[in-house]
């Protein structure tokens, strides 16, 4: 039986690993199938690129940390203009280089 990072090979029937691009026992490539996880990358890069526009935008208003569940935070960036204009282009430095998180402590990063 397959596990669940395996898959059969379209040409042979083997099971090959879910990432595998060509079969190691025929030798014939696997059509892309989109995992699971792909559609997750994908998410959290639309997630990452929301948040640094949001930032860029309106990070003055501290949009990006209600956005990424950082309420407490965005009002005070809300009241003080983004920390005087200095707080939330820390933010998008940080959001540029992938080491922002969001509240739940997930990294929000365009990372492949
Ligand atoms: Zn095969």
């Amino acid at each position: 039986m397959k596990q669940e990072n395996e898959k059969y090979c379209v040409e042979c029937g083997e099971v090959i690993k879910i990432n595998a691009e060509i079969c190691p026992k025929c030798g014939v490539r696997q059509p892309y199938i989109q995992t699971a996880e792909s559609e997750q990358q994908k998410e959290a890069q639309n997630k990452w690129l929301t948040t640094l526009l949001l930032c860029w935008f309106l990070g003055v208003f501290g949009v990006h940390r209600f956005y990424t569940g950082h309420t407490a935070i965005g009002v005070i960036q809300l009241l003080t203009l983004g920390g005087c204009g200095i707080w939330y282009l820390v933010d998008l430095i940080i959001i540029a280089i992938g080491n922002y998180k969001d509240a739940d402590g997930n990294p929000i990063t365009n990372n492949k």
